[in-house]
């Protein structure tokens, strides 16, 4: 190992890939803020949508606002988890095989009844799952354990007190919390407010974010394409991933590299969207019309200590929308979106756990990481007799434009801001990305 382990800020599990030679200065210009600073200033920035009551069939990938609690005791009955007989234990306590008891059945309850029969000694009633057990019955026998008679049933099975019987509020009492605020909402939590009788929920709005490509050079994949001309892929890939973070993406197509045009743009969306994500043009070339555009508005530009996605810009269109305005290459567009944009519009959405969880895994090939800056990249994980291992997806290149091995890649790694060398054998963190192959053997994980 040459160099010390350095530059880990309160991370839970420390990275264990090594400092291997730092090659003079970080950067001519060392850029000036920490991935996590101008997170924190984003999400310091970000004010939640206020929230509205939908009914439960219109939550589905909302975030809840309140805690919710239950308005009924589920079960709201002591009800049977057989289909069987109700009836006293004492009456069938010595059945077995070989000496069955005969008690004569006096009625029948199907799940939905109403009815309350009186169980006199020696007597049972049929009953079905989820029907409400009768007050003078203390446990169910299954009808397996009996010769399933209609008028008298014969047992051969002694039953257990309070044998297959679902007691009132053991899933959950009435007034307990069912969802604590900012819960996503998906299949299983509706289902839990739904059986405690929860019609609708008040959820944070989906938020509406307008999605803009800038540059000359741009064009739709359904156009020819001339020299120096490349396919949008920005526009495709943020609304996609607006939408996977629970936003409804506004794709407002492409505008080319003019500062009039830019300014109208923004002028004449501000009000149709809840934020803007824009990709190009944010950089020291000569027409980096994002920046020209908002810089003067008092949006902020500067370098930010990471790579790739150095060049951003974030800030908010007349005090209100707030703008990301990312890196134009397709991988500083993805890495940006994930360790800002993704926490802003979860953070809108009222959830409080907006980072991705890490996970340790073992490099499984070297690749270089630059001095003074935190590298984000996409990697191929999957895990062998039981170890979590990565690799870089784009084959060991880092170019910011290898959009292509993005479809490779499942997740994220992020190698520390003072890591210039990752060897096979060293300890990466990683954040598992949603989507991408699943590697055969990650159930493993
Ligand atoms: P810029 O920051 O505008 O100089 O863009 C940096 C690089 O990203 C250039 O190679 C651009 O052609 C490329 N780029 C910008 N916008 C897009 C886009 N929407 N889709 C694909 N590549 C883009
Ligand atoms: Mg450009």
């Amino acid at each position: 190992m040459v160099g010390g382990l350095r530059g880990f800020t309160g991370a839970a599990l420390p990275p264990l890939a090594r400092v291997r030679h730092m090659a003079g200065a970080p950067d001519s210009t060392p850029p000036s803020i920490s991935v996590t600073e101008h997170r924190q200033r984003i999400l310091d920035s970000i004010t939640q949508l206020p929230a509205r009551l939908v009914p439960l069939a219109d939550a589905l990938g909302h975030t809840l606002s309140v805690d919710v609690h239950a308005g009924v005791d589920v079960p709201g009955f002591d009800n049977s988890a057989m289909d069987g007989y109700a009836l006293r234990q004492s009456d069938a306590a010595t059945a077995s095989e070989t000496s069955p008891v005969t008690l004569r059945v006096v009625g029948d309850l199907p799940a939905g009844s109403a009815l309350n029969p009186r169980l006199k000694p020696g007597t049972a009633v049929r009953i079905m799952t989820g029907a409400p057990v009768p007050d003078d019955a203390d446990c169910i026998v299954p009808v397996e354990q009996t010769d399933a008679g209609l008028n008298s049933v014969r047992i051969h099975h002694a039953p257990a007190l309070a044998a297959h019987i679902r007691r009132t509020g053991t899933d959950i009492r009435r007034d307990e919390l069912v969802l604590p605020a900012g819960r996503a909402l998906g299949a299983r939590e509706l289902a839990a407010a739904a059986a405690t009788g929860i019609a609708e929920l008040p959820v944070h709005p989906a938020p509406r974010v307008g999605v803009l490509s800038t540059g000359d050079e741009l064009k739709q994949p359904h156009e020819p394409l001339n020299r120096g001309q490349i396919y949008d892929s920005n526009s495709v890939l943020l609304a996609a991933l607006v939408a996977e973070a629970g936003g409804v993406p506004v794709q407002l197509g492409s505008v080319p590299d003019d500062n009039e045009q830019l300014h109208d743009f923004f002028a004449r969306n501000a009000g149709r969207v809840d934020a803007f994500v824009t990709s190009g043009g944010v950089s020291v070339g000569a027409f980096d019309v994002v920046k020209a555009v908002l810089a003067p508005l008092g949006v902020w530009f500067g370098p930010v200590r990471m790579q790739p996605g150095k060049p951003q810009g974030y800030g908010q269109w007349n005090h209100g929308t707030p703008i990301f305005a990312l890196p134009g290459n397709p991988v500083s567009v993805f890495v940006s979106f994930e360790a800002f944009v993704r926490p802003a519009l979860l953070t809108m959405q009222g959830q409080s756990d907006v980072l991705r969880p890490r996970i340790r895994a073992v490099a499984t090939e070297d690749w270089r990481s630059p001095a003074g800056r935190a590298q984000y990249i996409p990697v191929v994980m999957d895990t062998a007799a039981g170890t979590t291992r990565v690799r870089p997806a784009s084959g060991g290149g880092s170019g910011s434009y290898l959009v292509a091995s993005l479809a490779a890649a499942n997740a994220l790694a992020m190698i520390p801001e003072d890591v210039t060398e990752v060897r096979a054998g060293d300890i990466v963190e990683v954040e598992r990305l949603s989507g991408g192959p699943e590697g055969a053997t990650l159930g493993e994980l």
